[in-house]
């Protein structure tokens, strides 16, 4: 399969894809663009490599108490006063299975900000727990969605009902009555994607795109991920496809390789994605732990905020919290104080590419040399390609 990149093609997604004179101000002011939160805790699914399951920063405090809507609020401003341009939803939970969560999304977009969601989507393509959580049904949320301006990443591992339902381990659902009932998430999530692509979340005026699929490389779905790549690309799909992070279920390296592709597959898969990229005109700008994606450099202008207002780096980091947001919480701090504490933030200053410290740390994640490795492959394969002949490797490589 080929598609066409033009050079003003934007590889990322809208929130989360930032030009560099944006990240160059950033600096200059000491401020923040983006700022990864939680919302909530509850979840329907059971998904085998859940890294905010027996995640051992729930238990920093002896009775860590989740932030209040009124908190959440507050600290969507401080970051807004911060210079942030939007706000990412992760886990832990599902934020679409919590009622006030529209809510919060509208406060954001008032505040003239983005809303980036990462939503493994079933509450979006099952009406009858869209109606019990929201009142509306699933496409309602879709099209309020999309005025709303956000950007949504689905939950994607496989397109295959039974590696996808193997990965949730979730069979069945208690609706509002109470009762449980046999629940195929495969099917919900794909009347998700059905219907944010009519939508029109992935249209291609949008560059960059606001329709992402997020995936873990997993031993049973590694087979796929390539076509993945290029099936979700040509169809302006933001494509994030990475490792498991050393957090929740997947903090024992043991349990990270039983479940993982080796090294070898790995490689293969970043050297076809990147050959892939350059062929079909995606610029070449150095290598990602998003395989083909957007090289991260948020370290040095974001945080991540979980439920309990512990403050981290990035929703990956294994360090310690730098503080918390809760007002009434053990530190009660404002957002301000906690960045001016942030040794990572010093660290990455100015940093175009601050690759994963965590993944690099443990090479059943990402083996230190695998960069260097796709680099010179791809400087041997296509030795007339300006971006790849030009590019300086980081001194991580
Ligand atoms: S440092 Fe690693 S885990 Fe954190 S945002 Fe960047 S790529 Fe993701």
């Amino acid at each position: 399969m080929r598609c066409h990149f033009d050079k003003n093609f934007k590889n990322g997604i809208n929130g989360w894809y930032f030009p560099n004179e944006v990240i160059d101000k950033a600096y200059r002011n000491s401020g923040i663009l983006m700022l990864d939160m939680e919302f909530g805790t509850k979840c329907s699914l059971d998904c085998h490599y859940c890294f905010r399951t027996n995640d051992v920063r729930d238990r920093l405090r002896p009775t860590p108490i989740a932030v209040t809507d009124e908190e959440v609020i507050d600290t969507v401003d401080q970051a807004k006063e911060m210079g942030a341009e939007s706000i990412h939803f992760v886990g832990k939970g599902e934020p679409l299975e919590e009622k006030k969560f529209l809510l919060i999304v509208h406060h954001i977009v008032r505040e003239g900000m983005i809303p980036l969601i990462f939503t493994a989507g079933h509450v979006l393509g099952d009406d009858r727990l869209a109606m019990d959580i929201h009142g509306k049904t699933g496409i309602d949320i879709v099209k309020d969605l999309y005025k709303s301006k956000a950007s949504i990443i689905l939950k994607i591992n496989s397109l295959n009902h039974k590696i996808q339902n193997e990965v949730v381990r979730r069979p069945t659902i208690r609706y509002k009555d109470g009762r449980s009932y046999d629940f195929n998430y495969t099917k919900f999530r794909d009347i998700a994607l059905e219907r944010l692509m009519k939508e029109g979340f992935n249209r291609a005026e949008h560059n960059p795109t606001r329709l992402g699929m997020a995936t873990v490389m997993l031993k049973s779905n590694y087979h796929e991920l390539f076509h993945y790549y290029r099936y979700f690309r040509c169809l302006n799909i933001y494509p994030i496809i990475n490792t498991v992070v050393p957090c929740g279920r997947t903090k024992d390296m043991t349990e990270v390789a039983s479940i993982s592709p080796t090294k070898e597959e790995k490689l293969k898969l970043w050297k076809q994605i990147y050959s892939f990229n350059i062929e079909n005109g995606i610029k070449y700008e150095g290598i990602s732990s998003y395989v083909g994606g957007h090289i991260c450099s948020q370290l040095g202008y974001a945080m991540y905020i979980n439920v309990f207002g512990e403050v981290f780096d990035c929703p990956s980091s294994t360090r310690r919290s730098i503080g918390n947001i809760k007002v009434n919480g053990a530190d009660g701090e404002r957002l301000s104080e906690l960045w001016k504490k942030s040794t990572y933030r010093r660290r990455y200053h100015n940093c175009r590419d601050n690759g994963c410290p965590w993944r690099f740390k443990h090479s059943a994640m990402i083996p230190r040399t695998l960069f260097k490795k796709v680099h010179e492959y791809l400087k041997k394969k296509y030795p007339n390609d300006r971006n790849v002949k030009n590019f300086v490797p980081p001194k991580y490589y």
